[in-house]
């Protein structure tokens, strides 16, 4: 050991190496000993005194017995999924979502709660509490089986003090989120922006799995991302990577949200979308939006043009279409600087289909540069439902079973 390996590096070798050996147990199990201590490279009395760590917090189990190789045969061990939960809570921007799940990502218990117009701080972290009271009495397991808590909470998170910064939909500033959940349910808590924990949630059971470089797109009311680099979640210097909504995409384009003009959310989100055929409408295009909404244009939702387009209506596959090659103008510039080899849409608008899809890779193919764009597969998001409340309790795994970020052995 080199001069001045320090105590807390000394730890962190520990920490790593556990966490390693309980990873691959959750990974590859049943696994014997013998066989971590061949895929790890560590040392046979070292494998066992972690197993015999892991036994004792009741985390591993030992299983059947393996098949022998000539002696006797080995015991295995695996993961015991069903002896502990996690919890996820997904605090949006009309709803908060509290699930619990096992050890192996099975959702358990779902309570949903609706966030009212303009809550106060002290009535939204209520809503929360209350979700996850709901939560865990519906999972009807003992206090000690939780593991922890996680939180996606849209808008601006500084994920190390476990703040919500600034939640925009719901005019809410600097609310502590991981300090009063933790004093309420003496729980570790953890908490993530909403959509880099949905590409968390890709990264551990979705189309990101054992992919090193990807990002994940939400394309709903707002339009943001998650990146991946390496195996790990890149969070920036102050905790804004991702924000690719507000990349300019035009500059003479409509109005933004954040005040400027042409970003990629004010051209391609699903109000942006309604906007698009509303004023195409209005302009004397003819569509099937406008006897659907009698007229009322103000309640045409990006969801009607999808259902338009796919019954034909001309105005509305046009305005889909733009949609696929504004957002293709943006993920070509993202290909250009990080090189991904898969891009994940998610999100309301990403259900278009190929209304999307089929523009949006043709506006890649010609706008990225040959290899980056030839490096990459461009997919939509399977996770369903509660993606984003898997993202969040996810964020707990993470901490339990790869606390240094890598989830690749
Ligand atoms: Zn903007």
């Amino acid at each position: 050991m080199a001069l001045g390996t320090s105590v807390g590096s000394f730890q962190r070798m520990k920490l790593q190496n556990k966490s390693n050996i309980l990873n691959m147990i959750r990974l590859q199990g049943p696994v014997s000993r013998v066989e971590m201590a061949n895929l790890t490279g560590l040392t046979p009395p070292t494998v066992t005194n972690i197993v015999a760590e892991l036994l004792e917090s009741n985390l591993v189990v030992e299983s059947e017995l393996g098949e022998s190789t000539g002696g006797r045969k080995p015991i295995m061990l695996r993961l015991n999924a069903t002896g502990f939960y996690v919890l996820g809570v997904y605090a949006g921007i009309s709803k908060v979502k509290a699930v619990s799940a096992s050890l192996d990502g099975t959702i358990r218990q779902r309570a949903v709660l609706r966030i009212p117009k303009d809550p106060s701080a002290e009535k939204f972290v209520g809503l929360v509490k209350n979700a996850l009271r709901q939560v865990m009495e519906e999972t009807g397991a003992n206090k000690d089986k939780y593991l922890g808590i996680g939180v996606g909470m849209h808008g601006l998170v500084d994920t190390e003090q476990g703040i919500s910064i600034f939640a925009p939909n719901l005019k809410l500033h600097d609310i502590p989120l991981k300090a009063l959940l933790e004093e309420e349910f003496n729980l570790p808590v953890e908490m993530e922006n909403d959509v880099r924990a949905l590409a968390l949630a890709e990264s551990w059971f979705g189309q990101g799995q054992g992919i090193a470089n990807f990002i994940c797109i939400n394309i709903a009311s707002g339009l943001g991302a998650g990146i991946v680099l390496d195996h790990k979640l890149y969070e920036g210097s102050s905790f804004t990577a991702g924000e690719i909504g507000h990349t300019t995409i035009d500059i003479d384009g409509p109005q933004c949200t954040c005040g400027n003009h042409g970003c990629l959310e004010a051209l391609a989100a699903g109000p942006a979308i309604a906007q698009r055929a509303r004023n195409r409408i209005r302009q004397g295009q003819s569509s099937l939006l406008k006897a659907w909404t009698h007229a009322n244009l103000e309640a045409i939702t990006a969801k009607m043009v999808h259902e338009a387009a796919e019954q034909g209506d001309e105005l509305a596959i046009g305005v889909l279409a733009d949609t696929g090659r504004y957002l293709g103008i943006g993920i070509a510039n993202l290909l250009n600087t990080l090189n991904p080899s898969r891009i994940i849409l998610t999100g309301g608008v990403s259900r278009a289909g190929q209304f999307v899809l089929e523009p949006l890779k043709e506006t890649v193919a010609r706008r990225a540069l040959e290899a980056p764009a030839r490096a990459v597969s461009i997919v939509t998001s399977q996770m369903g439902e509660d993606a984003s409340a898997i993202g969040a309790f996810t964020l707990v795994l993470r901490r339990i079973f790869t606390p240094l970020g890598v989830n690749e052995l």
